[in-house]
């Protein structure tokens, strides 16, 4: 992929970057591994001061980034402007708790003096120089997630950011620069997909994390994997929306149209199945189906717009053969199924579900990384159950029920690294966040996700 940025509402080329030359990623490699050994004996205080200062900036320059997001990947304006408010609190959140995160840990007297010690601690450490890999769909928030607690910890980062989104992989530079951040601290670096494995295996990087699809996990933590790297992968997901038959259907309905189109549907914690009990199958489907019809297809730079283009031409050609497989396979489109024959120019699709699906469809078993719903009945929990277990994927779980022992059943047997009750699934800074089958492993965000990319050493006395 050429590292460009292209608007998706038209399809026309804006700019084009260079990528780094191996000379110049040598200089970055060691301007980070010198930066790392001045950032890690750094204080807390000195570390928050810098995060807070990065977080007002941005703050300062929400808006403008905002539209930047938009233009190189689509996303409506009102939610990039969500978006930066998003990183905003979360860099003021790691600011204030990292210390307390990562304080050092006192285990047990009885389990101490077991070990022979007078005195025992864990003390966290940071493990160096972390190679961040990040996908275009949330661009800011992607990347700050991953770097806040990993700056708060002493980590130093490097960011290979989507090729389509360059002038926020800049941007975000550019940010932590004026910030006040030691030369060195928080690189982008232009390159390709092709460049990550030669920087992976360099003996400076310490560690990385990836966050996109399958495929580019795998090559990213075979690599990792081979030069004992530690990895955190934050990969696809087919999220489940279960509807139970103590639910508020109207609510429910409300909320899976918005868990289903954020984005433009390009998150991986949209929910993407719904799953629906008969007893309130019917009174869901038409109030989803008519929300779904209700939605303001256009201009993603416009505030009344609910849902842009695709990011990428890939993407939508991608989405378009799910569901003309699914459709050609009996699924019935109970709306959109095509493009917007009104949109001729970028690269839209009408928001759509489908009903009639079976394992045979891809999509059945293949994440939509777009507007498009699947739609199911079952007859009971257990078929809810196993239904949502009947994938891949396994990023989080939505369930809407007011009844205490479906709470508890789901809560069990869900094979999701969340369950959301009553609600669509978001990431907070203070909740972990990741997911488990397919969808990788590791946990970014609250205590769990600062101590990732931290040496827990055993400080021993006897
Ligand atoms: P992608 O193609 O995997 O790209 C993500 C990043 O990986 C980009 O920087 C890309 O660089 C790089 N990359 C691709 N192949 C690589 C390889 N073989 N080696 C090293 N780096 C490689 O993903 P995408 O299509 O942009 O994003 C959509 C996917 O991300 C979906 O599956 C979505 O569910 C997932 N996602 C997951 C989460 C989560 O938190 N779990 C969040 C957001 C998105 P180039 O751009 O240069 O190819």
């Amino acid at each position: 992929m050429p590292i460009a940025t292209v608007d998706p509402a038209t399809g026309e080329t804006l700019e084009t970057f260079e990528a780094l030359s191996g000379d110049e990623i040598e200089r970055r490699l060691a301007t980070a591994e010198s930066a790392c050994a001045r950032h890690r004996l750094s204080d807390f205080a000195e570390r928050a001061r810098l995060l807070n200062r990065a977080a007002d900036l941005l703050e300062e320059d929400a808006a403008d980034i905002a539209r930047t997001m938009t233009t190189e990947m689509g996303k409506p304006v009102k939610a990039a402007e969500a978006e930066a408010a998003k990183c905003v609190k979360a860099m003021r959140w790691y600011a204030e708790h990292a210390e307390g995160l990562l304080a050092d840990e006192h285990p047990a007297q009885r389990d101490v003096s077991d070990s022979g010690a007078e005195r025992a601690i864990v003390r966290y450490r940071p493990l160096g120089v972390v190679l961040a890999v990040m996908p275009w769909n949330f661009p800011l928030w992607q990347v700050v997630r991953f770097a806040a607690p990993a700056l708060m910890a002493g980590n130093v980062a490097l960011l290979k950011h989507a090729s389509n989104v360059p002038r926020t992989a800049l941007y975000l530079q550019d940010l932590f620069t004026r910030a006040g951040y030691p030369e060195g601290c928080f690189q982008t670096l232009l390159i390709g997909s092709g460049a990550v494995e030669d920087i992976l295996r360099d003996r400076r990087v310490a560690a990385a994390t990836l966050t996109g699809s399958e495929p580019a996990g795998r090559s990213v933590a075979s690599v990792a994997g081979d030069e004992i790297k530690k990895t955190v992968l934050e990969l696809g997901g087919s999220d489940p929306f279960l509807v139970l038959p103590s639910a508020d259907v109207e609510r429910a309905a409300a909320t899976a149209v918005t868990a289903r189109v954020q984005n433009n549907g390009q998150s991986c914690i949209a929910a993407k199945r719904f799953i629906v009990h008969a007893d309130v199958y019917d009174a869901f489907r038409e109030r989803f189906v008519a929300g779904m019809r209700e939605l303001t297809v256009g201009d993603p730079m416009d505030e009344n717009t609910d849902v842009g283009p695709l990011a990428t031409e890939q993407g939508r050609d991608d989405l378009a053969e799910l569901v003309d497989d699914a459709l050609g396979k009996g699924a019935a489109a109970l709306c959109g199924g095509q493009r917007p024959k009104e949109l001729e120019r970028g690269w839209y699709y009408s928001p759509t579900v489908l009903a009639d699906v079976t394992p045979q469809m891809r999509i059945h078993r293949e994440e939509a990384f777009g507007p498009v719903a699947t739609l199911y009945r079952v007859a009971d929990l257990d078929e809810a159950v196993a239904l949502a277990n009947d994938t891949p994927f396994g990023l989080s779980s939505n369930v809407w029920t007011r009844d205490e022992a479906d709470v508890e059943r789901c809560v069990r047997d869900l094979e999701a690294g969340g369950v959301f009750f009553n609600g669509m699934t978001a990431s907070h800074p203070g909740l972990p966040f990741g997911g488990v089958k397919r969808s990788g492993y590791g946990r970014e965000l609250s205590g769990h996700g600062i101590r990732e990319f931290c040496n827990a050493t055993t400080v021993w006395h006897g």
